[in-house]
This record gives structure tokens, sequence and C-alpha cells, in this order.
């Protein structure tokens, strides 16, 4: 059996004893194809260690192969070992070039790959079914470059890479577009991509982040359903078809959207996935938080997932007519893990540098699903900043949504931030900041408690999911939405934005805006779901109210709202608590239950309306919060503030409890009353004079002051 030696720092190459049974006393090492003889320093046996050490006078050259031979005819190959992960190599191979992947022109397309711990590179061509190999060429800090002539769109190419003695296979990591299954990358002319009327369409205004009305919205869900009325079922092209009506002629798809009055529609995943066989798109369902390739579109929602280009086409067609319609779209990214991790493209091209590795040298799992992407190795960094660079310019979306943004790191959260500001400040960048078990120093996390250092930056907001509706992980519990009126001191907190130092507890952000306001999304039960648990004997009168008042709150609260697809009426999964593979009857956006709950969705979309109209409910910083937000003294059961903007002065009252309560208003006058009960419109549905108003069991009012 061939022994190994490994080089794990730029200088030094170790030799376990387990590669060796016998004492050695002397190593020389070699270029194996010259066999040029490189200086040694020192060595040592580190019994401590159980292994050799191999010290070098310089740092070792990359992109050949090296033997070393001890005596007793013993023969070792060098393989890479931990030096991948250290910051010398980091220092020493980072390529700050912009031109990975394949840069088509009319006359040539160039191919850079950058793979420093390779000896070897082939790029494979597939062209009218015959295979075409070229050696690319060796080019400083590992990149290995290969320039063919001729007109290639549309040819499909892989890379082969001879890494520590063994050939792998790997589709381009920057790889735009990619053949059915992601099989190989191919190379594409972008222009030829660009639906007709491309970017004719302004992108909708933003003034601020705290504008936003953010709704979650699965591909295929949306259209799925039987009584969607919309044509290209599951697919792109579903969500870019008008005049769609669904059961007792009801709106439904993109019109519904543009009628609900949304400001932004985030789409679940659809960067390439791999879990769904895109030769039988329909058989199996998931989610997509299974990313395969960074830069490449998802085909299983595609009309023709065998034509490489078309699935672009169709993605930018949704851009192009959600713009068009008034609607801004947030795309769902996955970086922070890999699909499958041995058979991944990132470690085939540069194995043990793209994750990240415990001390005792298994891989990390603070993800939950195999493995974590190392943002913070710059490599690992440029490539995600590319990545979103890429899909932000190319597709001409209007805002991320960064999957377990937690176990990214702060630099490559900044950095995605400063160069999406280059082209649009609008653009929006939010993110799962959750704490994950993941070795990355604390204070390097993308995580909620460092919000002071990710400016521009929002956070899903689990607080005041879990303070309005319960914990998600303790089925029964309950919050002030349904029950447990114990949670109103945290409430007063939630609606003021989150922020540090304005309520005695729990503040968390250091604006409003960093604050995504949520009671549900694609994750754990729906609203309707947990109340079934949490609430069993309620009456579903009274689940609805509840439900109607978390997504109320949601909407009114400071921050960014962030609503499930369907919750507006009362979307269900029949008990399923975590639906990514379940079949399309859980999944689906069912339309007929949108037909049924229409007073809930006009009362909702009323409220929508109210937020869109008063800008007081939209404070972008913490210094409007303090000066212009005052919580008022209330019964148990009752959350209520006074807010003062350039429309007049507020009140919003949230009464959690099952009876109707009165409480005294900030002064006396004429109150105008935009929302009350079941009742919601931008226009005053009544006035009620006097310093006292009734809040209705279960739900929320709005009154403004007109004159006192
Ligand atoms: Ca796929």
């Amino acid at each position: 059996m061939e022994k190994s030696a490994y080089i794990d720092e730029l200088t030094l190459i170790t030799i376990p004893f387990s590669e060796v049974d016998e004492d050695l006393s002397t190593f020389t090492l070699l270029k194996k194809k010259t066999g040029e003889v490189v200086q040694i320093k020192n060595w040592e046996k580190k019994h401590e260690m159980w292994r050799y050490e191999l010290n070098l006078t310089q740092p070792l050259e990359f992109g050949i192969e090296y033997i070393i031979k001890g005596n007793e005819h013993h023969s070792f190959q060098v393989k890479m070992g931990k030096v991948v992960r250290t910051l010398d190599f980091d220092e020493h191979y980072f390529y700050n070039g912009s031109d990975l992947g394949a840069t088509y022109t009319k006359s040539s397309t160039m191919f850079k790959v950058w793979a420093p711990t390779a000896t070897a590179v082939e790029l494979v061509l597939h062209q009218d079914q015959v295979e075409r190999t070229y050696i690319m060429n060796h080019c400083p800090r590992g990149v290995w470059s290969y320039t063919l002539n001729g007109e290639l769109d549309g040819t499909p190419y892989l890379y082969q890479l001879f890494i520590d003695g063994d050939w792998r296979n790997a589709v381009d990591p920057y790889a735009k577009a990619v053949t059915i299954n992601g099989e190989m990358g191919v190379v594409v002319n972008l222009f030829k991509t660009n639906p007709c009327q491309w970017r004719m369409a302004k992108r909708p205004e933003l003034k601020q982040f705290t504008d936003a009305i953010i709704y979650e919205l699965h591909v295929r869900d949306f259209s799925i359903d039987y009584h969607s009325g919309i044509t290209a079922k599951g697919k792109y092209k579903g969500l870019t078809e008008t005049g769609t009506k669904g059961p007792w002629g009801t709106v439904t798809g993109l019109d519904y959207l543009v009628d609900l009055g949304v400001t932004h529609v985030q789409l679940l995943p659809v960067q390439d996935y791999g879990s769904v066989d895109e030769t039988k798109p329909f058989e199996k369902y998931n989610w997509g938080y299974d990313t395969v390739h960074f830069q490449a579109v998802e085909g299983s929602y595609s009309t023709q997932p065998e034509q490489p280009l078309k699935r672009i086409t169709e993605l930018k067609e949704v851009v192009e007519t959600f713009h068009k319609q008034g609607l801004r779209v947030i795309l769902d990214v996955v970086f922070n893990h890999v699909y499958i991790h041995a058979s991944s493209h990132l470690e085939n091209t540069v194995p043990g540098y793209y994750f990240r590795y415990n001390m005792d040298g298994t891989l990390a799992d603070g993800t939950g699903v195999g493995n974590d992407v190392a943002s913070e190795r710059k490599m690992a960094r440029k490539l995600i900043v590319d990545s979103i660079i890429y899909l932000a310019g190319e597709f001409n979306v209007d805002g991320f949504r960064f999957d377990l943004m937690g176990n990214l790191d702060v630099e490559t959260m900044n950095e995605i931030r400063l160069k999406l500001d280059e082209i649009d400040p609008t653009l929006l960048v939010i993110g799962e900041g959750w704490d994950l078990a993941t070795p990355l120093a604390s204070e390097k996390k993308a995580i909620i408690a460092n919000n002071h250092q990710l400016q521009g930056i929002s956070h899903f907001n689990d607080l005041f999911r879990d303070k309005l509706k319960g914990n998600i992980f303790d089925i029964t519990s309950q919050g002030f939405c349904n029950g447990n009126s114990e949670e109103k001191d945290y409430c007063k907190l939630l609606v003021s934005g989150s922020i540090k130092d304005f309520y005695p507890i729990g503040g968390v952000f250091q604006d409003p805006y960093q604050s995504v306001n949520y009671v549900e999304c694609h994750d754990n039960h729906t609203l309707w779901d947990k109340l079934l648990y949490a609430n069993p004997t309620e009456s579903e009168t009274e689940k609805a109210l509840m439900h109607r008042l978390a997504t109320t709150m949601t909407l009114l609260s400071q921050g960014i709202p962030f609503i499930h697809a369907g919750q507006e009426f009362f979307r269900t999964k029949n008990g399923v608590e975590n639906s990514y593979c379940s079949l399309d009857d859980v999944n689906k956006l069912d339309w007929k239950r949108k037909a049924l709950h229409m007073d809930n969705v006009d009362y909702l979309k009323s409220v929508i309306q109210i937020r869109k109209k008063f800008e007081v409910f939209r404070f972008l910083t913490s210094d409007l919060v303090r000066k212009n937000i005052h919580i008022l003294d209330t019964p148990t059961d009752i959350v209520a503030y006074m807010m003062k903007g350039i429309e007049g002065t507020f009140v919003i009252a949230h009464n959690g409890g099952k009876v109707d309560k009165e409480i005294v208003l900030p002064s006396k006058g004429s109150w105008k009353v935009y929302v009350e009960s079941d009742q919601a419109s931008t226009n005053p549905l009544k006035i009620i004079e006097g310093s006292k108003a009734v809040i209705k069991k279960i739900s929320t009012s709005v009154l403004l002051l007109t004159k006192k």
C-alpha cells in the first residue's frame, strides 16, 4: 500500500506514525516529475503528536507533485493536509480576478478555475456527443486557464482535476448555466437569455427598507393547485400569468398578489438544487434548500429543463413581469451548506477548502444538514459575493434572503451589502441570524447578537414570532395572540421594532428596519396549524380571531413585515410540521381556501393599505421610534401605544384577551377609527368622541386623533 505524507502548512509536511511502524532517520523531498530535491530545514519525531514533522525552508510551490524518500526504502506520496485551511494558504493563493468561470465572447471563450491543490487540470467539452479534452494552463495563484476559439454558446463542459494522485470531475463552481440535473456546466451567451422587453420596466420604487412588505412564496406551491386557474402549473411561467381565476370566479395568481398589496415577493430557493429529478419534475417535491450550483438556476420549474438557457430566460421573465406589476422580487439564497459534501463541485475542485472542520478533523455541522460552508475563507467568500452580485445584476432582482445567515461570517455579509449598495442601495438583505454550533468565533458570526456590526442587514425576529404565537419548539405553548397575556410586556417591545434601550426588557436591534417581523414562514407549523395544537379547545371562530390578530400585529409593528403565502387565508399543511419534501397536496397554495376566507383577505388587504398610507407605521430609525412612540397604560391583555407622525397622533391597541375592554386614550377629542374588530379601511370606519375606546376581544384597533 502506498504511504502518505501530508502538507499541513506551506512549510510543514507531516507523516503520521500510522503510515510507518519503524524508526526513520532520513527524509528527502523531491519534485516527482524532475527529481529535483526540495530543501528540508529540519525534521522532528513528535511523539505526542504521533507524527514526524518536516519543516521546509521555503513555502512549498503548489501545482506539482512531490514524493518523500525515507530510509529503509520508504516512499511517501505527498498529499494535501490541513494547509488549505491555513491563513497562509489564503494569503498565497487568493485570486482577486473577476474572470473565474467561462467568459464568453462570440469568437472565443476563456475558461478559468481556481484549483491551487490540483497538479493537472483538463477542460472537457461535450460537442455533438463528442468529448474533447484540453490540458489547461497553470497560472499564478492556483488558477488554471484555457481559451478556446470559436462560437461555444450552449456547449456543455466539465473540469477534470488531478489531486493527490486521483482524477476528480467537477462542474465549474462559477457555472452560469447547466445541463439537465446540473450534470455539466454550459457556456452561455447571457445576452441570448434576455426575454423580449428585458429591463424595460423600472424597479418599483422603495424609499426605505421599512416600506417593504414581504410575501414568501414557493414557485411550485403558487400554481400547482387544481383550482389555481393557472396553466403553467409548478413553473416559473405560472408566476407570470395574469387574468387567472379560481373557485367562484375569484382572482388568483399574479393578479391576486398585486391586489393584496404586498411590495416584495420572496421566492423560496431557485438556485439549482439536487433533490428533484428534473427529468421527472413532478415525481418529487422539495423546498429546494439543497443547493448544488450557486449561480445556476433550478431546472424543475422550467417548462424545458433540458434547455439550459430556457430556465434563465423564464426566471428573468418572472422578475420583469413582477416589476411591471409594481412588485419587487427577493431570492432566497443558500450558501451555508451544499447538498452532498463528498460529491460537491466545491469539494472536488479544492478538497477540504470550502468547508469548516471541527478540532478532531470531522466536518462541522452547525447547519444540521451535514456540512458548513466556510464563508470566512477568502475564496469561499469571493464565490459567495460574486454569486450574489451575478444574481443581482443578471436577474435584476431586488434583494436576497440568506438561509441560515448565522452560519456565514460578518465580513462576507458586509461585503455583500457594500457591493449591492453600488448596484442600488434599496436592495434588501435579510437573513436568518441564528447562532449555530459552527466553529467560527462568536463575534464573527452574522447573527442577531452582532446586528450592530451588520448595517443595512435585517434579521428574522424569532422573539416576535414566539412571543406572539408561542414557542415553535413547544407545540402547546401560547403567545400573546392566543391566550398568554404574560407576554404583554414583550409585545410592547416588539411593536416598537425590538430596538435596544427603548423598553426595559429584551431590546435587540440598533434600528427597527433590522427586524423582520413574522409569525409564520415556510418552516415549522403554519400559524393555523400551531393554533390547532396550542389552542385545541377553541372554536374555529376564536382561532380565526387569534390568527388575524397575529397577522395584523405583524403588519402594523415597526420593522419589516413578512407574511407566508396563504397566511392571509389561514394556510394549513394539515398539521405537517416540516413539509420540505411533503406532497403537493400538503404544500400547495389552496385557492379554494382563499375563496372561502375572502373576508380575512380583504381585512388584511386594508391593513396593508393602512401601513402604506401612514408613515408612522414605517419608522426607519430607532431615534424616530424613541421620539414618537409612547406606550400607554392599559388593562391586562391589551397592548396599546401612541404614535406621533406627520399625519397626527395615532393609538394602536391590540387586545389578546377574550373580552372587550375599555382603554383610556392619551387625550380627549375626536378619534377616527381605521381598524376595529373585523373591519379595516383606509377611510375612517367611524369617529368616536372623548377619551376612551373599547377594544374588541382578540382584535386590533387603530385610531387617529383629528381634533382636541
Ligand atoms: Ca436541480
